[in-house]
């Protein structure tokens, strides 16, 4: 049976995604039109997810679909932008009903628990690839986090634990097999981060940069160094180490939290005279190094002796 056509697939699955704020036309025109909240600044970003690259073609559609928004709700986590709206470039091999509304069910649950309205896009036929492009504000009273700030002498951090998603990516590529519940837990780690909106908005106003680890925190860490002109001494032993992580990968646990992307935590940094405040307030974050005059390079040690990490980060050329 075929499926529905380009224009039905639109007006089925995803013109019926509610409009939230600032909608003043939504999907169905040649452009939505958009009032950005007063004050604010507009944070924006893309990020393209091709099949049997950033998941397997075979994944559950309401899988890829969630982790598609998250992982760009992540980025604007990462400069402590609000979620507004979102467009999605879907491209599709072929039309299938039921793939197409586990699809837009599991998109348009993530938009809902992040209040960011789907306000157009296109849809073609091709090679399976979803790009999602979203847009947040930063209130003229807030500060965006950046890269670029990082000073020598600033203490580098990271937020809850790391390793858990690369860990899981053998289970959810179905190239290991484990029991079922930590096979659950190997989907969610990998399909389901977290994007730390909450985290980003108390670091926010004292923090000196930040980045969400999408390529892995050696390599993410690398680019807050660049941007900020200085390099980072890194304890490799101080690095949280998800659970997860440990419970599939015993031997690797660390090298995978040090190097391993995906988990979508945040990295920042933070002048010494912030220390006690940050503290104070209890967050589920660690301190792994220090920044030191350099060129934007990363330096590991473990246990006092220099380190290498046996990967690299991510990098598709
Ligand atoms: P145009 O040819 O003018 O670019 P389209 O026919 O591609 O318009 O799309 C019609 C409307 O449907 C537009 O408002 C567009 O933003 C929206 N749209 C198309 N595909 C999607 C999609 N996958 N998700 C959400 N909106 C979509
Ligand atoms: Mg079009």
């Amino acid at each position: 049976m075929p499926g529905p056509g380009e224009f039905q697939i639109i007006r089925d699955y995803f013109a019926t995604a509610p409009q939230g704020p600032g909608v003043l036309l939504g999907i169905g025109d040649d452009c939505a039109l958009l009032q950005a909240p007063q004050n604010t600044i507009l944070a924006t970003s893309v990020d393209t997810l091709v099949a049997d690259v950033h998941f397997p073609a075979q994944a559950d559609p309401a899988k890829i679909a969630a982790r598609a928004l998250r992982v760009n709700l992540s980025d604007l986590a990462a400069m402590n932008a609000t979620p507004l709206w979102f467009t999605l470039a879907l491209i599709l091999p072929h039309s299938d009903a039921l793939w197409l509304q586990q699809f837009s069910q599991g998109l348009l649950e993530t938009a809902a628990e992040f209040s960011i309205s789907l306000v157009g896009g296109d849809t073609t036929k091709g090679p399976l690839s979803i790009t999602i492009q979203v847009t947040g504000s930063c209130a003229h009273t807030s500060k965006p986090l950046r890269r670029d700030g990082a000073k020598v002498g600033d203490h580098v951090f990271v937020s809850n634990s790391l390793g858990a998603a690369a860990a899981a990516l053998p289970f959810v590529l179905g190239q290991k097999t484990t029991d079922n519940k930590q096979l659950q837990q190997a989907q969610s780690a990998y399909y389901l981060p977290q994007p730390q909106f909450a985290l980003a908005e108390v670091i926010a106003p004292f923090a000196s940069s930040a980045i969400d680890i999408s390529d892995g925190l050696i390599a993410d860490l690398t680019h807050i160094c660049t941007a900020s002109g200085v390099s980072a001494e890194l304890t490799v032993e101080k690095i949280p180490v998800a659970v997860l992580a440990r419970q599939l990968n015993t031997n690797h646990a660390l090298q995978l939290a040090a190097s391993g992307g995906d988990d979508y935590q945040l990295c920042f940094t933070i002048a010494e005279q912030h220390l006690p405040l940050l503290i104070k307030k209890q967050l589920p974050v660690t301190c792994i190094g220090q920044l030191v005059a350099g060129k934007g390079n990363v330096h590991c040690s473990l246990n006092g002796k220099p380190w290498r990490t046996q990967q690299t980060g991510f990098q598709h050329f």
